[in-house]
């Protein structure tokens, strides 16, 4: 269309793939808001972006901070990010997520759901419950407003753990995703609680592959290896036995261990070759196709 801009255009695409949440009906878009004609739903729109979801972030001192890091505000905040990115006991031998979003063809329809605040690419269409400042909807994942068979491909990154009901999600990322669409998952197995908002449950490889029985195939392989795990356990229990909630020495311990043990995360680079690494993986990764 003539005379009509990027960003403007992806929220036309965006607004044609939007249907409402309750009832699947069309929607009317306004200045303020988008209407559902046939349930009378009307859901309000922040700053152009519809809000589905009307959730709002617990008030606790974790999420504070979490989203502190995330909007990159403090001082502190890009401290701790810039020091966990070298004091850390997480590291993938192979960065599934990069070579999954290499493959995507240039054009295709990508949903992020539950994307916390981060954009992975230009016209990705990010999804969370919590209207970030780079959401474009704000939804419950387990009952999005998108179309059925609309997606190419969906991801959900370190979503599964932090959703009361995973199977809900997964059937929901199903349902959007066009039949031969790719879903990429990464999930947690051997992993400390981390709450930001709240942390339900991990998975071994059979809970993964449970959990996309309803894909066409599914494959499940380590993410972070089992050397990650133990020094992610390790570290977190002694720091957490010795400081508790004191945030401060549980930082400051929690450094000190993965400044002694962290390194020895790099072993994962062979020891995750071996077909029976998924009994101690950190992580999983999970490429599913509908
Ligand atoms: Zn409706």
């Amino acid at each position: 269309m003539a005379g009509t801009s990027e960003p403007e255009r992806g929220e036309q695409r965006l607004q044609s793939m939007l249907r409402c949440p309750a009832c699947k009906g069309a929607l009317e878009w306004s200045a303020g808001s988008a209407a559902c004609a046939p349930c009378q739903a009307d859901y309000p729109r922040r700053n152009g972006r519809p809000d589905f979801a009307r959730a709002v972030m617990p008030a606790t001192e974790d999420a504070e901070f979490q989203q502190e890091r995330m909007n990159h505000r403090s001082l502190r905040g890009k401290l701790y990010d810039l020091g966990q990115r070298f004091i850390t006991s997480e590291y993938a031998p192979f960065d599934h997520r990069a070579d999954f979003m290499a493959k995507i063809p240039p054009g295709s329809v990508v949903v992020e759901l539950g994307s916390g605040n981060r954009r992975l690419t230009a016209d990705i269409i990010n999804i969370d419950l919590f209207m970030f400042p780079n959401v474009d909807a704000a939804a419950d994942i387990e009952n999005t407003p998108l179309a059925d068979n609309s997606a190419d491909f969906v991801i959900l990154d370190s979503v599964v753990e932090h959703v009361p009901n995973p199977q809900g999600v997964v059937n929901e990322a199903l349902r959007v995703l066009r039949p031969g669409g790719q879903l990429f998952c990464v999930n947690p197995f051997l992993f400390p609680y981390h709450g930001y908002p709240a942390h339900y449950c991990n998975f071994t490889r059979d809970g993964m592959r449970h959990l996309l029985r309803g894909f066409s195939s599914a494959a499940v392989e380590p993410h972070y290896g089992p050397t990650s795990a133990v020094v992610n356990i390790i570290s977190e229990y002694v720091a957490w036995v010795i400081a508790g909630e004191r945030r401060t020495p549980y930082l400051a311990i929690r450094a000190g261990m993965l400044l002694a043990i962290g390194w020895l995360r790099f072993l994962d680079r062979w020891i995750i070759r071996s077909p029976q690494s998924h009994r101690l993986a950190g992580m999983l990764c999970s490429i599913a196709v509908k």
